[in-house]
């Protein structure tokens, strides 16, 4: 069998290609941020062996739902503006083992380094989303500014923050009706944020947390960018206009937010509207 570039895969180039999008951004400031990616076995296959390891490593937390899954990860402390220059150092793709404890090194990581930090949080959320949606594919991490600072000054309660950034662009009832789920500030890179994010992922698609940054969760890296790029944009929208000196003079009412979602056939998350 012939075994193609790596660096020439659809995968690595669509890697490539957003995280310097998200560094355009000004989301992903040093190593800010960090990227898993799904990828299919008959994807994989035509570039790597997929049953060659270089290295077995124990997993934070066991995932036995995920056994044999095989994802496209940013390094830890990889800078997303190198990931175009260098996939093969800024990337690696692992495996999780058949009992789900650890996983297995395929490629990448070639000087050296560990995946993300927050692998735990990516690992779970993909494990939560998968239940939810068979199609689902991306967890994605970036340090999005003006969600970062509306959670300074906006309350931290995600039904009246959802109908807030509902109400900041017609759009964004359609774009995630089941509205966003927030996170308090906790330590970055631990199993507990992992949890706390995965158990919000049941029911949202996006995870805030709070003065740190976002989770988005997509069916293709697209998908996630474009529902991340949703919320920020209402994010911003709402901090300019309650820092215009003129106040506040009208906002979309709870029953338009109803008459939109009725038109465009979407279930608000209950309790919101
Ligand atoms: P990593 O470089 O380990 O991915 O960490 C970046 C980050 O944003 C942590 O939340
Ligand atoms: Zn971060």
């Amino acid at each position: 069998m012939i075994i193609y570039n790596i660096n020439e895969a659809p995968f690595i180039k669509e890697m490539s290609d957003i995280t310097l999008k998200l560094w355009e951004k000004g989301w992903a400031e040093r190593n800010g941020g960090n990227i898993s990616y799904l990828l299919k076995e008959e994807e994989v296959a035509p570039y790597l062996n997929t049953q060659q390891y270089l290295e077995t490593i124990a997993l934070p937390i066991a995932l036995p739902d995920l056994a044999n899954k095989i994802f496209l990860v940013s390094g830890s402390g990889k800078y997303f503006r190198n990931v175009i220059k260098n996939p093969a150092d800024t990337l690696v793709i692992l495996k999780v083992s058949e009992d789900g404890q650890y996983y297995h090194r395929l490629w990448g990581l070639v000087n050296g380094g560990t995946p993300t930090s927050e692998l735990a949080s990516h690992l779970k959320c993909h494990d939560t989303r998968l239940k939810q949606d068979a199609d689902h594919r991306v967890i994605l991490h970036t340090h999005a500014t003006a969600t970062i600072a509306m959670t300074f000054v906006h309350d931290l309660d995600e039904k009246t923050f959802s109908k807030t950034l509902w109400q900041q662009i017609t759009e964004c009832l359609v774009v995630f009706p089941e509205g966003v789920g927030i996170v308090p500030w906790m330590v970055a890179g631990t199993i507990e944020l992992g949890l706390a994010s995965a158990a919000k992922m049941e029911y949202c698609r996006i995870v805030i947390w709070a003065h740190h940054g976002i989770m988005g969760a997509g069916c293709n890296l697209d998908d996630a960018l474009g529902l991340v790029e949703t919320v920020d944009k209402a994010a911003e929208i709402y901090l300019r206009a309650s820092a215009a000196t003129s106040g506040i003079k009208q906002s979309i009412t709870t029953e338009e937010l109803k008459a939109l979602a009725d038109t465009f056939n979407v279930t608000p998350r209950v309790g919101i509207l």
